[in-house]
This record gives structure tokens, C-alpha cells and sequence, in this order.
């Protein structure tokens, strides 16, 4: 390492301390250039509630259940929306008829609690080539036992359907092991983890069709749960999850979410994101922000663009060698999306990294809502929410961060809903959010705070 004027800082310690002064007072420099403290006296004092108790364990999830999903699903040769819904051997119907047996063999578990649901509906798009056609989603439905959060619902899903190299090809073996039978196998692994647990509110474990035929059904879904009287209190899409090839491995999922298009306030769907990597931790989770791979789309989609909290989880690298390819060999490399990529252990952290998240988003008070910010050209921020009333709910917890920081941290503590004056802090140099507090440590998605004044233009 070589400082200033080439004198290396390595000889005799006198030598060392003269060679480096240079150094040490431009850092002197760099230091004297503080920004102002705020709040002045320091940060308050606050104490956290520790996470809620009873996590789920790495232990608990089992790729062999995995492995036995997807094998059900590859075994059908081709799950294009456009192929057999009759068929039991080959087709989408024989996708559909493996995904109903293991949710009603997990809903015997749940003492009938889990409801599966085979839901059926017609669509006409670009991709079924204008015609109306059939398709079906299977859903898991497990009510929340709080009646004041049971119509409010935490979704996992992944899309069932396949596809070869051409689109409309409904013929040739389309296997789908990772897109999106490692997504499937990733909803029916999170119901078998949940479905025997209570919560607040309620989850829907999705294994949808037609995404390739262009998010159909994961725009059904959507459709589904706004019929039902559902609020989407937030939507986990995983779609291609299965492999982590790249050297160095294990590496961390992604997690994909849009921000939103309202001047200096960030999505719900970006808040969601944030709330799923503190549950899962930085080791896991890798937060993309944006809403999908570029120029690429998925079943969280048609829940983002209508302002709903929805996230996209997809493993660290694609081998695009091994998605919508027609299997064959050319020059000795093997396209198609086959089992044996897959690597099982990446995929039961994922699978632990969303039922982990469903269920303290589950057990969580609901989110706060109409959060404004005064206090503008005064000095004092002012933020201000209202929510319902909840016995179970300890508080809010008053967030900020700096405007480059991606993450939240915890500025105070409100007990009740009202206003909450940040003492001599600018309203300009932070973003402000609250989130709502359960006694047992959930804690909802935050709310980013909206000004209250119209931009002067
Ligand atoms: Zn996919």
C-alpha cells in the first residue's frame, strides 16, 4: 500500500508516524465536515420488542418433499397452459392433479383447517391466440383466527404452467423443474410448514397457470381475492428459485420489488421488501430494487401496478440454458429446464425464507394508514397516522432514514395513533414511515409518511 509522495507506511514506527501525517490530516479534514446531529441531543431511547417467538427452523424444511414435488410435476412432461387439462399422464391437468393431492394431504394435517380450492375460470390474450380457453389455479386458503385481520390475506405463490422454446408450443416436453416448479414446490412446501400454526390473518398458499401465457393467472388470482373481500396485506411471488450454480455457493436469494411512483415515498411493495430481509436477515435476503429482471415479468406484477405490497423472489444467477428451452443436446451442451440443475438445499432456505416472513407478517397488528408529514420551514417534523383500535397491538414504532439509505431504522416509540413531533429534525434530510408493533413482536410492513403540502412548482 503506498501513501502520498510513494513513502511506503511500513518502516520503523517513527518513520511510519512522518510518512503518513499527509494522510492523517486529510482524514482530519474529511471528519471536521460533519452534517448537522439530529435530533441535537442525539438518538432516542427506544426499546425494541424482541421478533416473535417459535421461528421456523432450516430443520423443519425438507428437501425431499421438495425433490417429490417437482418430480410429480416434471413427470407430466409438458404443463403448458394450452396442453391436456383432462390427460391424468400428460399435461397441465396431470400439474394440476399432483398440487391438489399434496395440499389436501397437508389439509388433513391442519384438522381441516386448510381449504383447497380448484379454481376455475376462462381467458382470451395474445398468447392463447385470441381464443377463450380454460385454466385453473389451485389455491390453500388458511383462515386467520382474528376476525378484525381474517380478510386480510399474506399470499405465496408460483406458477405451474411450462413452456419450451415457442411460446405457443403445447406439444413438445416442456419439464419446468425450476420455472416454476421449484416456486410451486416452494408454496406447497410453505403450507405443509404453516398450515397446522394460528395467525392473525389469513394466508393463501397459489400454484397459479397461464403466467406464460402472460401472468393470466396470476392477474386471476389478483381478480380472485378482490371478489372474495380480501385486502392483500402482501404477495410473495416465487418463480425460479430452484438452482444457485454460480461459484462461491451458497449465495443469497434475490428479492425484486418496484418503487412506485410517488415523489419521495417508496412503494408498498418496496416496504414489503424491506420487512421480508429484516425478518429473514442481510445473509439471505439480497433486495433488488427493481421491479422485475430486466425487460422480464412475473405474478407479482399485476399486484404491484395496483399499488398492493408484491415482491418477486429468484435465485442469484439464471442459466438461461435452462429456462423455455425445448430439451435436447447441441454441441454437447444440454438445454432445457431439468431436474438435475436444481440444488435442493438453496431451495429449502428459500422456502424458509417465506414461511418465515408469511408467518410474522401473519401474526403482525395491521399496517397504519393516512401517514402525513407536516412541519415544513419550521424545525420540527411532524407525522401524524391513524389506526384501528387492536388490543394486541403494543404500538408503532416511528421510522426514519437518510434518503440514500435503503433501510429503515427505529427513531421512537408512540404507544397510540396521533402525531409525533420529531424535535428539531428537518423534514428535508430524512424520509419518515411508522409501523405498527403486536405485543408478541410482529411488526406490520411500514407506512412511508406523505406530505401533507402540495409540491410548489
Ligand atoms: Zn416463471
Amino acid at each position: 500500500m503506498k501513501f502520498h509522495q510513494g513513502k511506503p507506511c511500513y518502516l520503523s514506527k517513527l518513520r511510519r508516524l512522518a510518512s503518513c501525517v499527509p494522510a492523517i490530516m486529510f482524514a482530519a479534514a474529511v471528519a471536521l465536515a460533519q452534517d448537522p446531529v439530529e435530533p441535537p441531543g442525539g438518538p432516542l431511547k427506544v426499546k425494541l420488542l424482541p421478533a416473535p417467538a417459535g421461528a421456523i427452523s432450516l430443520a423443519q424444511v425438507h428437501p425431499s418433499d421438495l425433490r417429490n414435488t417437482i418430480s410429480g410435476l416434471v413427470s407430466c412432461g409438458t404443463r403448458h397452459s394450452l396442453s391436456s387439462w383432462t390427460d391424468p399422464k400428460r399435461g397441465i391437468g396431470c400439474g394440476r392433479d399432483h398440487i391438489v393431492a399434496e395440499f389436501k394431504k397437508i389439509a388433513v394435517g391442519s384438522g381441516g383447517r386448510l381449504r383447497v380450492i380448484d379454481d376455475r375460470f376462462e381467458v382470451k390474450a395474445p398468447r392463447t391466440g385470441n381464443r377463450l380457453v380454460p385454466m385453473e389455479n389451485v389455491y390453500a386458503i388458511l383462515p386467520g383466527d382474528d376476525p378484525a385481520l381474517a380478510k386480510t390475506v399474506f399470499v405465496v405463490s408460483g406458477h405451474y404452467d411450462t413452456m419450451p422454446t415457442d411460446i405457443m408450443d403445447s406439444t413438445s416436453d416442456a419439464p419446468g423443474a425450476d420455472d416454476d416448479g421449484s416456486g410451486t414446490a416452494v408454496s406447497i412446501e410453505c403450507a405443509r410448514l404453516l398450515a397446522s400454526g394460528h395467525y392473525r390473518a389469513t394466508l393463501v398458499f397459489a400454484a397459479v397457470s397461464g403466467e406464460e401465457q402472460g401472468l393470466l393467472g396470476g392477474t386471476r388470482l389478483l381478480h380472485y381475492l378482490e371478489q372474495k373481500g380480501y385486502t392483500v396485506g402482501g404477495m410473495l411471488d416465487d418463480d425460479i428459485v430452484g438452482a444457485d450454480f454460480a461459484p462461491g455457493a451458497p449465495h443469497r436469494v434475490r428479492l425484486f420489488s418496484g418503487g412506485g411512483t410517488v415523489d419521495d415515498c417508496d412503494s408498498p411493495s418496496r416496504e414489503l421488501a424491506r420487512r421480508v430481509e429484516e425478518i429473514d436477515g442481510r445473509s439471505h435476503i439480497r433486495m433488488i430494487f427493481r421491479v422485475d429482471r430486466l425487460g422480464r415479468g412475473g405474478d407479482h406484477y399485476p399486484f404491484y401496478k395496483a399499488g398492493l405490497p408484491a415482491v418477486r423472489f429468484t435465485e442469484p444467477l439464471e442459466d438461461y440454458r435452462h429456462e423455455h428451452q425445448t430439451p435436447r443436446v447441441v454441441d454437447g451442451v444440454q438445454y432445457g429446464d431439468l431436474m438435475k440443475f436444481l440444488n435442493f438445499d438453496f431451495m429449502a432456505r428459500v422456502a424458509l425464507d417465506n414461511a418465515e416472513a408469511l408467518r410474522e407478517l401473519a401474526m403482525a397488528p395491521a399496517p397504519p394508514t393516512d401517514l402525513q408529514i407536516g412541519g415544513a420551514v419550521t424545525p420540527s417534523a411532524k407525522i401524524s397516522w391513524i389506526a384501528p383500535d387492536d388490543p394486541e397491538r403494543a404500538g408503532f414504532e416511528v421510522l426514519w432514514r437518510e434518503t440514500t439509505n435503503p433501510r429503515w431504522s427505529v427513531f421512537g416509540f408512540a404507544k397510540s395513533s396521533g402525531e409525533f413531533v420529531f424535535k428539531n429534525v428537518s423534514t428535508d434530510n430524512h424520509f419518515f414511515a411508522v409501523r405498527s408493533v403486536g405485543k408478541n413482536g410482529a411488526r406490520s410492513i411500514a407506512v412511508p409518511a406523505v406530505a401533507l403540502m402540495p409540491r410548489k412548482r
